[in-house]
């Protein structure tokens, strides 16, 4: 049997900056090959959009590996049983593969594939692609770790790669999954050619406006980076974007940068525990929210009677994207004015997101539910959201045509209507609020605050926050003139909470 190295490609789709496939390639033949597994697919996180996205990026790949001299191998199916089929043909010499930094399921699957490469005593090497470390890690000096590790040179892509004699198989045809009815006419197209086309883009023609028009969800739309979804499926390697920030030295790269550190910060969380996927960080808030299934789905068609909350939603259905404001707007709102659980308002979001990334994602849910204890609460009103961010409501109109014609002055409260006209308001073809905004914050804002007032709330969070808190600097730095807290540590705690 012939010696091969399998190089697993997972959410790193791309050959240039890919380190595992450098490392791979040292000493034997490889086999590259992607997997598409049924359980990771089929969960309520995932959707036709992030498949079809995903589809063109691995052809792409395809297309570049088979250009060196060996296609891409694809399967479907239980990875095991796949590496099970391989070591029947070939002599498995190593597996290579960069860390995941997924959910739940590919963290438990990973566990299982380490335990049956121990047991072949196949040497599985891991590599990193993010800046987010395995097992107990300690946060301080989070940032300099971080660097050290972007501090390289990018690697460059392979020259050849010998071809080996395995059927190299098909994508699985879509009806194998159970997807929803999704189209999403208006998503970026899957593939690193479309990503580094959107990079270049960027770059040149909208980097100067970037944090001008950032929060605009019209503008944001064509001047944010939108480079999400190709960093989530790894078309374009972080360091390949820092790389290039660096060569435009000015705010608004620095901006840029910063937030591909937040990228990474949040990860880490997820990686460190698992569990926030499904709990909350603090376990006071657990189970206080209630399901209702009829407000999830208005609120999931973008049918709520608020203007602001259901153009932002009717673009994300159509676009597979949103700004960040905005998207923390749609969480509050589930949260603070639905009560609704976080996990199953964040499950429909993120099976909305062509940038599905765990460890952002259910960092970001739980933070805009206020279950985080270490991070300042805020509850979006989604009418001043409107009238900031779209003032004229050109957005509304364009998204919620129930109300093209409705004056500019009512566009962000149509029952306002009512009391000058209201057999106008009666005709207007748009739902009518599903809840009251000022009644349901100030209830969600006493509930949130008896919890806070819980014997041992405070102790429980100041844990929390020595394991997954901001060590930023500028925090330390910003200390009280009356500090009763002994450690740097406690300081910033207690600053972060705002007390
Ligand atoms: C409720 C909620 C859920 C979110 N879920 C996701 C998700 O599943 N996947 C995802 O990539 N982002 C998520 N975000 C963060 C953020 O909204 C997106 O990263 C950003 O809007 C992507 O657009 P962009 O690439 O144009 O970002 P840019 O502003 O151009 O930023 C460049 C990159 O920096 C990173 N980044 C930017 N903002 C953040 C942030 N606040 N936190 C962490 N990283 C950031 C992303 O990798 C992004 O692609 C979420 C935010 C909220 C409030």
């Amino acid at each position: 049997m012939n010696n091969i190295n399998i190089l697993w490609f997972k959410k790193d789709l791309r050959i240039e900056d890919n380190q595992a496939l450098y490392e791979s390639l040292k000493d034997n033949d490889i086999l590259p090959i992607y997997i598409f597994e049924l359980e990771v697919w089929n969960q309520k996180t995932h959707s036709r959009r992030q498949w079809e996205f995903c589809k063109e990026s691995v052809l792409d790949l395809r297309n570049a590996l088979s250009e060196k001299g060996q296609p891409l191998i694809i399967r479907t199916g239980n990875v095991i049983k796949i590496f099970e089929e391989i070591s029947s043909k070939f002599e498995i010499k190593g597996i290579f593969s960069h860390q995941e930094t997924g959910d739940w399921l590919t963290y438990k699957r990973d566990q299982k594939v380490k335990y049956w490469a121990l047991n072949k005593k196949i040497i599985w090497k891991e590599y990193l692609q993010f800046s987010v470390f395995r097992g107990n890690f300690n946060r301080d000096n989070w940032s300099k770790k971080w660097k050290k590790n972007f501090d390289r040179e990018l690697i460059k892509e392979p020259i050849k790669i010998n071809p080996i004699d395995f059927d190299i198989g098909e994508i699985p045809e879509e009806k194998i999954f159970f997807f929803k009815k999704d189209e999403c006419p208006g998503r970026l197209k899957g593939g690193r050619k479309k990503g580094l086309e959107r990079m270049e883009y960027f770059f040149n023609k909208k980097l100067n406006s970037y944090s001008k028009d950032i929060s605009s969800p019209e503008k944001s739309f064509d001047s944010c980076s939108r480079l999400s979804p190709y960093i989530s499926w790894g078309c374009i390697s972080l360091k390949e974007i820092l790389y290039k920030a660096n060569l435009y030295p000015n705010n608004n790269s620095r901006m840029l940068k910063s937030r591909l550190t937040w990228h990474c910060h949040f990860i880490q969380k997820l990686e460190s525990e698992p569990e926030l996927e499904f709990q909350e960080f603090h376990p006071y808030f657990k189970n206080i929210k209630t399901k209702n299934t009829e407000l999830l789905f208005l609120w999931s068609q973008g049918n709520t009677g608020f203007p602001f909350i259901d153009a932002c939603m009717r673009s994300l259905n159509f676009n597979g994207w949103i700004n960040f404001r905005m998207r923390a707007m749609l969480m509050s709102f589930a949260s603070y004015n639905l009560w609704l659980p976080w996990q199953d308002s964040g499950s429909e979001l993120a099976n909305k997101f062509l940038d599905y990334e765990p460890g952002i994602h259910w960092n970001q849910c739980q933070m805009q539910s206020g279950t985080t204890s270490i991070n300042t609460n805020r509850i979006y009103n989604p009418i001043k959201q409107g009238k900031d961010h779209d003032p004229k409501g050109e957005f509304i109109k364009k998204w919620v045509p129930e109300l093209k014609y409705l004056a500019e002055n009512f566009i962000h409260e149509p029952w306002l209507l009512s009391k000058f006209n209201f057999k106008e308001y009666e005709k207007l073809d748009y739902i009518k609020p599903i809840v009251d905004i000022p009644k349901t914050t100030r209830e969600a804002r006493e509930k949130i605050l008896e919890i806070t007032k819980k014997n041992g709330y405070w102790d429980i969070s100041k844990k929390i926050y020595l394991k997954h808190g901001s060590r930023k600097r500028t925090a330390i730095n910003r200390r009280p003139k009356k500090s009763n807290y002994k450690t740097k540590k406690e300081t910033q705690y207690e600053l972060n909470l705002g007390i």
